[in-house]
């Protein structure tokens, strides 16, 4: 778990001042969700559960990393409290190529094709192709058909909370996953909840 001090954090952009006003409006958000789950099911999932645990054991998730976007990144797995860098909405534009490029800059845009004021940080290459972690990029593009969906999104300082643009580039699995052994802080089921305690 990462710790932060109570000041405001990097990765907590968006429409909350202080840490405490976005995790009340989480928790009361998760515990509406938790009472419509039992009205209709009578019982808790096991991941909205863990869901509402991290709230109320005074967690919240950091923003999206798309400059413009003020959501909260999205679950990867429940269960282990870990998290995507981008938000669901993002991610979806993206995936379903919702956005216009100008100036290599990509815009997240409606089905108008009006500019929603968010742009895509993820890269569509493994920003190690200049060799900046050290060692090569391993990867020809030609010869690897799902080169798109091999890359990640990776923390450059490791902390899934510090999500800024900044903090954050694009890698291919490959390389990915060589950098994260060679660092030692690659864990699936680490969580990274951050907390105020
Ligand atoms: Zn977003
Ligand atoms: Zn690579």
């Amino acid at each position: 778990m990462v710790k932060i001090s109570k000041t405001l954090n990097d990765s907590l952009r968006g429409p909350f001042d202080t840490f405490a006003e976005k995790l009340n409006k989480r928790l009361e958000e998760v515990e509406k969700k938790v009472e419509k789950e039992l009205e209709e099911k009578g019982k808790l999932s096991d991941g909205l559960k863990k869901e509402h645990d991290f709230y109320k054991t005074g967690r919240i998730k950091p923003n999206c990393v798309n400059p413009g976007c003020d959501k909260d990144v999205a679950w990867r797995n429940r269960k282990y409290w870990s998290m995507k860098s981008e938000c669901n909405s993002c991610m979806k534009a993206r995936k379903e190529n919702n956005f216009i490029v100008e100036d290599g800059v990509k815009h997240i845009v409606n089905r108008e094709n009006e500019k929603l004021g968010i742009t895509i940080h993820k890269k569509s290459y493994c920003e190690n192709h200049d060799s900046q972690l050290g060692f090569k990029c391993p990867v020809n593009k030609e010869e690897w058909p799902d080169y798109i969906e091999s890359l990640d999104l990776d923390h450059i300082d490791g902390n899934h909370h510090h999500n800024h643009p900044i903090n954050v580039r694009t890698i291919c699995k490959l390389c990915h996953g060589r950098n994260s052994r060679e660092e030692k802080h690659w864990d699936s089921t680490k969580p990274s909840g951050m907390s105020l305690d």
